[in-house]
This record gives C-alpha cells, sequence and structure tokens, in this order.
C-alpha cells in the first residue's frame, strides 16, 4: 500500500513539473504593461485591452514576434509585449487560484477604495459602462472564495459591489456608481489586493477649486504634423494652444498642471505617468491634425472611455461655435493619454494643419485665444452639468 501511495504522489508531481516547462511562468514588468486584443498594429499600436500592473504572473502560451501570448482563462488569451515582462524565480505555482474576502471604504471624503483578496497578482480586464454607471472588473485565472463583502458607511460613490462567477476560472466584479458621471478610478494591486480607488465627484464645482492638467502635443524630436503651406511644426503650435489654455484657467482661478511648458521631448507612457501621479481633476490633450487628403478640415475631440465621452461632447460643442468644420467626436480612441481611467479626459484635435484654410487659423495667435475660450467653456458646460 505505502508503494503504491509513493507512486500516486511521484506521478501528481510529475504532472505539475511537465507543466512548468511546457508553459514559462514570468511577470510583468516596465511602464504601463499593456494587455492587446490582436497583434493589429496602425500608428496608435495594437487594440489595447488595458493597461496592466507591474509584477503579475501571467503564463505564456505562445509567442509570435514581439509579443507573448499569455493565457487570462481556458477560454481567453492576450498579448503582452516580451520586454513587458521578467523572469521571476522565486515563482511557486499553485493548482487554483482563490478570491478571499473584500472590502468597500470610503476614504478622506475624496475616494472610495474596493479591496479584493487575492492569491496571486493575476491579469485582469477592466472598464467602465454608463446608464447606469458601473465599473466592470474581469480577474483571470482565478475562483471565487469569496464568503462576504464588507460595506461601510464612508463609502459615498460605489452604490454597490457584487461578483460573478461567470467562466470556471473567470471572476466578475461588478461595482455601482452612485452619479451620472465617471469621475475616475485607478486599479491595480497592493501587494496580492486588487484594489479600485474610486473617485468622488467633487465637493466644490467652482473653477477655482479644480485641478486642471493640459497636454501639449509632441515636443522636442517629435515634431507632429507639418503645416502644408508654411510647414510649421505642429508641437510648436500645440504648445502656442496649451498656453493660451493655460493663461485663461489660471486668470479663472484653476489650478493649472502643464505636461510640458517648452519644446522638450516627452515619451507618452511618461505624460501618463506623470498625469498619475498628480491627480488632476481633468485633463485635455491639445493635438492639431493632419491627413493625406488636403480637403479634410476641421476640429474633432477623442475619448477612449465611453464614461468619459461627455467631457469630449461638451468641448466640441463650444469649439464648433467657432468657424470650424465639424470632424466630429471619435470614441474608442486608441491613444495612450486617453487610457488614462483616472480623471476625466479629452484630446482636442483643433484643426489639420493639412489643410491651407484650417493652417491659415491655426496661424493667427487671435485664435489661440478663442480655442482656449471655447474649451474652457466647454469645461464650464461640463461641470454644470453634473453639478450636484
Ligand atoms: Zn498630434
Amino acid at each position: 500500500m505505502r508503494k503504491i501511495a509513493c507512486i500516486a504522489l511521484f506521478t501528481c508531481l510529475c504532472i505539475v513539473s511537465t507543466a512548468q516547462e511546457k508553459y514559462r511562468y514570468l511577470r510583468t514588468t516596465g511602464k504601463l504593461p499593456m494587455m492587446a486584443y490582436g497583434l493589429g498594429a496602425d500608428r496608435l499600436g495594437g487594440a489595447k485591452m488595458n493597461y496592466i500592473d507591474t509584477n503579475i504572473l501571467v503564463k505564456v502560451v505562445d509567442s509570435i514576434k514581439e509579443n507573448y501570448i499569455i493565457q487570462l482563462s481556458k477560454n481567453k488569451t492576450a498579448y503582452l509585449e516580451k520586454s513587458y515582462t521578467k523572469n521571476d524565480s522565486t515563482i511557486q505555482l499553485k493548482p487554483f487560484y482563490l478570491t478571499n474576502s473584500w472590502s468597500v471604504k470610503g476614504f478622506s471624503d475624496s475616494f472610495d477604495v474596493v479591496s479584493i483578496g487575492m492569491d496571486e497578482r493575476l491579469p485582469y480586464k477592466i472598464w467602465m459602462e454608463t446608464n447606469p454607471n458601473k465599473i466592470m472588473v474581469e480577474l483571470y485565472g482565478v475562483q471565487s472564495n469569496t464568503n462576504w463583502i464588507t460595506q461601510l458607511q464612508t463609502v459615498k460613490e460605489v452604490k454597490n459591489v457584487y461578483f460573478n462567477q461567470i467562466e470556471d476560472d473567470v471572476v466578475q466584479v461588478t461595482i455601482e456608481l452612485n452619479h451620472q458621471q465617471h469621475w475616475g478610478f485607478t486599479a491595480g494591486y497592493k501587494n496580492k489586493t486588487f484594489t479600485v480607488k474610486v473617485q468622488h465627484p467633487p465637493t466644490d464645482f467652482a473653477i477655482q477649486n479644480m485641478v486642471i492638467a493640459i497636454d501639449a502635443g509632441h515636443g522636442g524630436s517629435n515634431t507632429g504634423a507639418t503645416g502644408i503651406t508654411t510647414k510649421i511644426k505642429e508641437k510648436e503650435y500645440t504648445l502656442l494652444f496649451a498656453k493660451a489654455l493655460e493663461k485663461l484657467l489660471v486668470k479663472k482661478g484653476a489650478k493649472v498642471i502643464m505636461t510640458r511648458s517648452s519644446d522638450t521631448a516627452i515619451d507618452n507612457k511618461d505624460r501618463v505617468l506623470f498625469l498619475q501621479e498628480q491627480q488632476p481633476r481633468l485633463f485635455i490633450s491639445i493635438h492639431l491634425n493632419s491627413s493625406s487628403k488636403t480637403e479634410v478640415q476641421g476640429v474633432s475631440t477623442y475619448y477612449k472611455h465611453v464614461g468619459f465621452r461627455p467631457l469630449s461632447v461638451s468641448i466640441l460643442k463650444k469649439m464648433l461655435e467657432l468657424d470650424l468644420n465639424e470632424f466630429g467626436n471619435v470614441g474608442s480612441f486608441n491613444f495612450i493619454p486617453n487610457a488614462i481611467t483616472d480623471f476625466p479626459n479629452c484630446l482636442v484635435e483643433v484643426a489639420f494643419l493639412s489643410n491651407p484654410e484650417d493652417e491659415r487659423k491655426i496661424l493667427d495667435p487671435k485664435f489661440h485665444k478663442k480655442v482656449a475660450e471655447k474649451i474652457y467653456a466647454g469645461i464650464k458646460d461640463f461641470l454644470k452639468t453634473h453639478q450636484q
């Protein structure tokens, strides 16, 4: 009998070690590791699923060019750039991973935190839904062992939280919100606890109490688009528009954070990391558009997350009061600064440098002031709509 037991144990160990040899287990590393749906690429990069935290355990099942295919659950995979992974000799695999107890707490009257205990830092997908407003999370490679969810009175924005085991190894988390507007969230791990920090709405909607970040697109060696007749550089004019907006917002009493105030090259991911540290209430990125068709002209605003659409709609509406063609409001925009979930953000493509009529406007300092006034008016409208 003893012999049989030994053989059984030996066989079991073999299976585990075969699994370890067949697949590689790595951890995420670097600046904003990103999971992608596919290998499609354009000037904005492949379609992003979302950025994930560092030191997340990933199971590599295949490799294509610069990417690993990672197994999220039995039925789901994602692409992850190899350069965003590292070896970890301390990884100790478990036959299964569980969620533990949760808590939902409010902090310092400014945010709520949903904390989900986990056995390991595992991959996740997080997104916004509207009408009714929710934050949705999928935790991959995990089974629910959550037997209670403690919710405290200090919570202001989170209305309710619950989970569904939607696949054998996928736990879906629903965070219902109280307000009509998404004010942003920050997701990641604190040790092995998955946390979602959910912003409360501002307590005071006066512009004097707002911290607003402005991003002048491009800079330094990244010159951006070029003017069709004058060959002016996008980086120089985004800075002029950004400074005009800064001047106006400061005059109105807002606190302004600039991603750059001079002709410096800043990586877009560094802009995101800087802004995540600063935690402004709103973020506006300014660019100038370009098309291979010179007749294309007009203004457009962009958002990625549907919960932030209202800000981009308010700004576009006001911008259209200027004598500009409507190029449109663009959603699911796959641009790095728009991927921020932490606070409402909007990218404004003021006009087309590739269109002679738009270019003439872009050159005019009076137009810079007018654009600043319209962006400000759009921000004011947005705040007014969502004031409690
Ligand atoms: Zn640009």
